[in-house]
């Protein structure tokens, strides 16, 4: 099996695993308790919060331990317009970004609050200028990607923190997802973002918000008062260290594995942009683990089945957007036609691709691509 579809998901590193079996087995206490066992939790986890703001390099941020980035991006952008709303009702965001935030700004329009979406450029970047003239007094909260899941498309953080230097009431909310452990944050120009461990060789259901003004937000989650009182329910300690433990080793591995895998984007992109029919729709300067191509005249889905038939695995546009019968709004919102959104999958790598994948997956492409045949246009 070859598998090339690491935004949906990658593989859990052995030693992450390791660390999460060993916690789970030696320290399952819960770290509120107040006996020795407790206290040496509670430690445990400290301490992996404090690794993770160290190989971050944070200083004035707060971590929050959530289950994953859909968590983390639902509890800062409601509680965020929720805290800001005597300030203003007015949410930035694009179209592109992943449902945990277009959901949730349309969870918000229902209790008043007004979202606009910056527009993008024909060439996928974003309209900055747009962009400015959306901005006004009414604007509380902007959130926006780094890395776009669907294209690997990059977005300009550090001009949109240079724009909005000019409107300290707006909170940047900053989704990572795509971006940790592939491309490097842009620490300083955000004042949250968050992170999925799944994502960078961790394990599901563990992500993290990690936030300038946690006091600021108003809570979304009620009870025991877990972590700084924003997100209640007993501690998952093992889950929190073996984060802590991915992060560290993505962020070690980051710029030498970036090189790599642009490598692994343009040789995969040369060998198939030639063939009539087949567009590529990443581009050279976006993110190095997503390539995404279209096959015009045929369905996303077809090519997918074509190409696992043979062993490999790969996705239609995103692996949660592929359950929708819809065309993808992402694509659409970027003016990409139709056809090429029908027919377009996405190829992404991680820490585990190796050479031999791509040179496998390129041999596929001509057998998928002669299948094809007369349905290509
Ligand atoms: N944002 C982006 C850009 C994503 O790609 C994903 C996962 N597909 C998420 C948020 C949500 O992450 P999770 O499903 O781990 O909560």
């Amino acid at each position: 099996m070859i598998y090339l579809d690491n935004s949906a998901t990658t593989k859990p590193d052995p030693t992450v695993l390791d660390t999460f079996v060993k916690v789970n087995t030696s320290y399952y206490f819960n770290p509120n308790s107040p006996h020795e066992k407790g206290l040496e939790t509670s430690k445990l986890l400290e301490n992996a919060r404090t690794q993770i703001k160290s190989v971050l390099k944070l200083d004035k941020q707060d971590v929050i331990f959530t289950s994953g980035a859909t968590e983390s991006n639902n509890l800062l952008i409601t509680g965020m317009a929720r805290a800001k709303k005597q300030f203003g009702k007015t949410i930035i965001t694009s179209k592109l970004e992943h449902p945990s935030v277009l959901e949730t700004v349309r969870a918000l329009e229902d209790e008043g609050f007004n979202v606009k979406y910056v527009r993008f450029n024909q060439d996928g970047t974003l309209d900055l200028s747009h962009f400015e003239s959306l901005l006004n007094q009414d604007v509380i909260l902007v959130s926006l990607m780094h890395v776009n899941n669907v294209m690997g498309y990059i977005f300009p953080i550090e001009k949109v923190y240079d724009i909005l230097q000019n409107y300290p009431k707006v909170h940047f909310h900053v989704d990572c997802v795509q971006s940790f452990g592939k491309v490097a944050l842009p620490i300083q120009c955000m004042d949250s973002f968050s992170l999925s461990g799944h994502k960078f060789n961790g394990l599901k259901g563990q992500g993290l918000l990690v936030f300038n003004q946690l006091k600021t937000i108003t809570r979304t989650v009620f009870g025991g008062g877990q972590e700084y009182g924003f997100r209640s329910g007993t501690v998952n300690v093992a889950s929190n260290v073996s984060l802590s433990k991915a992060i560290r080793l993505a962020n070690e591995h980051q710029a030498v594995l970036s090189g790599k895998l642009y490598q692994f984007k343009s040789h995969l992109e040369e060998a198939v942009k030639v063939y009539p029919g087949i567009q590529v729709n990443s581009k050279k300067d976006g993110a190095p683990h997503i390539v995404n191509l279209s096959f015009i005249g045929v369905k996303g889905e077809v090519i997918v089945n074509s190409f696992s038939k043979r062993g490999i695995m790969i996705s239609t546009t995103s692996a949660c957007s592929s359950k929708r019968s819809k065309l993808n709004e992402s694509l659409l919102s970027l003016g990409v036609s139709d056809e090429a959104i029908t027919g377009s999958v996405r190829i992404s790598f991680d820490q585990y691709t190796k050479a031999e994948d791509i040179h496998q997956f390129i041999e596929a492409f001509k057998e998928v691509y002669e299948e094809m045949g007369d349905l290509l246009k």
